[in-house]
This record gives structure tokens, C-alpha cells and sequence, in this order.
């Protein structure tokens, strides 16, 4: 990440898409749903536990760590959840520091789109982590940067896999579908080489998610589809980055998708009420909602939204600001976790992932039947 200044290049483009953002008519949850959004316990356990544990290790592309991380994903995907697709985008590159050798980025795409969609057809929610560690200080882990925010996104897809069967099943049997808001759908992009390997640069920086935007824009979809490639079907682009730390402020860095920010900090405030969340910050993770028009400034991170963000895609950011003082140092490991707040983004994510789907549709009813 780098903290970084929007140039005026980016306004026009920005506010295109704010205009013509989507406005999407879904349901909030219930308070008996939000009540249901399971925190993934001790699957976040940094020693044994099968979310986080196994990706707790340097990630350096080009190196064994990084295999063991794609070969975790792959394999949970593989095995819990055979509905989704997976992809590979994978490009080489040279760093400042590595010399003539080509270093493989490989980024992960996992997908469920509804089962009559042609391609090109779905509006995908796309849910956004780095997965690559940093290569100094050696055998720095990333807990926060980003294996925690990895961890989250796959309990996330876990969480949700069951309603999106159910609904895409209800809506095959009702012969629905076919129009842009009932044709949607979800994608978790586990991106690599996002960190720089020598200082950041336009060069040295998003290895993966530059590679990534570019083949996307230049994969045009059959000329009948709703959607021109594949970032037009991003709804909207929700990255996680520097999570999981105690006291973490989230602030909403643009207007465009201010709307989207408020939808999340609605769930953290409702779920606070609720008193479903473990943790017991000083202010909400998300302390922006009531942000006005005229406060928001060019000030904003540089992470592997802005590949994305310069082709339109709509962006939701949720990054640590200020960072966490574990940043970029061996003290971002496991230990240093506030386990309670990991546990809360979780639900965090999940009930808003939930909702944007339009979940309510298939709310479970019955207590027992109910157990997610
Ligand atoms: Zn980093």
C-alpha cells in the first residue's frame, strides 16, 4: 500500500461511474439473519486453525511459500466448495531485485454465477484480497497484509455457498432470471505481487492486479452479452487490506460508492446493537457512514483496487487508516492479531455479502433448520 494523491486524470472517470452506478433495490437483512452470520471461531486459530493457519508463512512469489498458499486455496475450494469455478491469471514479471529471472504472479479466481447465465451475462460482487507477503524483512508473515483478509474471504464464501444454491435453484424452478438485477452472482479474486519488491512504483507494485485488469479489458465478451468483458460485470470491487488488528478505522475514501460503505457500516452498527460482535472498539471499524459530500478530498491509498478503479470499476476500499502500527514489520505475524476483531470483519463481510445478494429471499426460518 502506498498513501497517494487521486490525480485529476482519475475525477472524470470516477464520476462517470458514479453516475451511472447500479442502484440496487435489495433487503436489508433481518435481525434474526444477522443473528445467524457465523464468525468462523476457532477456524481463525493461528496455530491450528484451517482458515488462517496454513497461510501464516512468507507468501514471496516465486518462492515455496507461495505454491503452499495457492495449493490451500485450491484444495479448500476443491473440496468444500465443488460449485464454484476456478481460474488461474497468471503473467511473469521482473522486480528491481530478482535480475533477469521471470517471476511468476499467479492470481487465484474463484466464481459462482447463476447455472443459466451465458458469459458475459452476470453482475458479480467481487470480493478482493492480496494473497503474496512481502519479500523484506526476511520471513516477514503478513498476518494482517493480507493472509487475515484471505482467511475472511473464504469463510465468506463458505457462509454464503448454501443460500446462493438455494436461491439459484428457487429461481431455476420459477423460470426467473434473464435481466441484469436477478442475474447475479459472486467472484473472491485472490490476487498476487501486490507488494513491492524493492520500493513502490507504477512498476514495482500490483504485479498481479495490473496483469489482471489488462487481460480482462481486452477479453471482449460475445457482442450479445449484456456486458462487454469482465470488468463490466464487476458490481462493485471490495477490497480488504490491512485487517486485523484491535481498533481499526475504515474511512470511505470515495464518493462514488459512498452508498455501499454505508450499507456496511449499517451491518456493523446494527450487528453492535445486536450485540453480535465480540469486539469493543473505541469507535465503529466503520466511522464514516454519515461523511458529507463536501469532506471528501483526493487523499487515497494505492493498493490493487487502482488497475481496476482507472477502467471504472466501482471500488469499495476497506483498509486500516492509519495503518497498523504492525505494518511492514516482523511484528505482523499471528500473535499480534486481535482475534476478536478478526472474527468480526468475518461477520462483517458475510452479512454484507449476504444482503448485497439479496439473501432475504431465502431466509431460513426455522431455528434449527437455521445453523449456518
Ligand atoms: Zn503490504
Amino acid at each position: 500500500m502506498f498513501l497517494a494523491h487521486i490525480s485529476l486524470l482519475l475525477q472524470p472517470i470516477v464520476l462517470l461511474s458514479w453516475l451511472t452506478s447500479p442502484t440496487l433495490a435489495y433487503t436489508a437483512l433481518s435481525d434474526h439473519f444477522l443473528k445467524l452470520v457465523p464468525s468462523g471461531g476457532d477456524d481463525f486459530d493461528i496455530d491450528h486453525g484451517k482458515l488462517l493457519a496454513p497461510i501464516l508463512i512468507p507468501r514471496v512469489p516465486g518462492t515455496p511459500g507461495q505454491v503452499a498458499a495457492q495449493e490451500h486455496f485450491v484444495n479448500f475450494f476443491r473440496s468444500e466448495l465443488p460449485s464454484w469455478s476456478i481460474e488461474w491469471s497468471n503473467s511473469t514479471g521482473k522486480t528491481p531485485v530478482t535480475g533477469d529471472r521471470e517471476i511468476p504472479f499467479q492470481n487465484l479466481l474463484f466464481k459462482r454465477e447463476p447455472p443459466w447465465v451465458q458469459k458475459g451475462q452476470s453482475n458479480l460482487l467481487t470480493l478482493v484480497a492480496h494473497y503474496d507477503s512481502k519479500i523484506t524483512p526476511t520471513g516477514f508473515i503478513g498476518a494482517t497484509d493480507s493472509a487475515v483478509p484471505c482467511a475472511i474471504l473464504m469463510h465468506v464464501a463458505r457462509s454464503i455457498d448454501r443460500f446462493v444454491t438455494q436461491m439459484h435453484d428457487e429461481m431455476s424452478a420459477l423460470g426467473e432470471g434473464g435481466t441484469v438485477p436477478m442475474d447475479m452472482g459472486v467472484q473472491i479474486l485472490l490476487l498476487d505481487g501486490e507488494e513491492a519488491f524493492l520500493q513502490w512504483t507504477e512498476t514495482d507494485s500490483l504485479y498481479g492486479a495490473r496483469a489482471l485488469a489488462e487481460h480482462w479489458e481486452s477479453s471482449q465478451h460475445p457482442a450479445t452479452s449484456f456486458y462487454k468483458n469482465p470488468l463490466d460485470q464487476i458490481s462493485m470491487f471490495v477490497l480488504l487490506d490491512l485487517l486485523g488488528s484491535a481498533n481499526p478505522t475504515v474511512p470511505s475514501p470515495f464518493l462514488p460508492t459512498h452508498w455501499a460503505y454505508r450499507a456496511m457500516a449499517n451491518i456493523e452498527q446494527r450487528m453492535r446493537q445486536l450485540n453480535l460482535l465480540e469486539s469493543s472498539p473505541k469507535r465503529p471499524f466503520l466511522p464514516d457512514a454519515e461523511k458529507q459530500v463536501s469532506s471528501f478530498g483526493r487523499g487515497f491509498v494505492e493498493d490493487d483496487h487502482i488497475p481496476f478503479m482507472r477502467r471504472g470499476v466501482p471500488i469499495l476500499h476497506l483498509i486500516a487508516t492509519p495503518f497498523p502500527t504492525v505494518w511492514h514489520t516482523m511484528n505482523d505475524d499471528g500473535a499480534h492479531l486481535d482475534m476478536p476483531t478478526v472474527r468480526d470483519w468475518s461477520r462483517i463481510v458475510t452479512a454484507f455479502a449476504l444482503e448485497w445478494l439479496d439473501m432475504m429471499e431465502v431466509e431460513p426460518k426455522d431455528e434449527a433448520a437455521a445453523r449456518m
